[in-house]
């Protein structure tokens, strides 16, 4: 498997990994990068952060922690995956790669090696950027 792109990082990793962004590294945005970035590539919603940011004693609003997901995915930090229409899901692993999605847990899980045949030619001037595959799965 090799869609890694965050190993685990240091909270000075993590501020120069702010600022090169873009982002000043306010004691929120801290916070909520250590949650994200600092053990290796995961999928979060604003939910599931901001209950993380509760289980280490902090308080920062849901309101926050979905704006905060949204200016480091608009910094190339994060990658919304498209899922629900009700729930956006963010990665941190920005790479090209696929997921499977457990649909009773609301969980991605990172998979390679899908082969998409028959895609369409794209229009004129245009070509493919990448394919995301998201497959959906049920209790057998
Ligand atoms: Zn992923």
């Amino acid at each position: 498997m090799d869609c890694s792109s965050h190993n685990v990082m240091t909270e000075a990793e993590i501020r120069t990994m702010l600022a090169d962004a873009g982002l000043r590294p306010t004691r929120q945005r801290i916070l909520l990068a250590t949650l994200l970035f600092g053990k290796g590539d995961r999928h979060v919603t604003a939910e599931t952060l901001h209950a993380e940011v509760a289980a280490v004693g902090e308080h920062v609003s849901l309101a926050t922690v979905y704006n905060s997901l949204h200016q480091f995915k608009d910094a190339g930090l994060l990658r919304e995956l498209a899922i629900e229409g009700t729930k956006a899901h963010f990665d941190t692993n920005t790479s090209n790669h696929n997921h499977f999605y457990l649909e009773h847990e609301g969980k991605l899980m990172d998979i390679d090696g899908v082969r998409v045949d028959g895609v369409p030619e794209p229009p004129e001037g245009m070509r493919v950027s990448h394919i995301d595959v998201v497959i959906r799965l049920v209790k057998a």
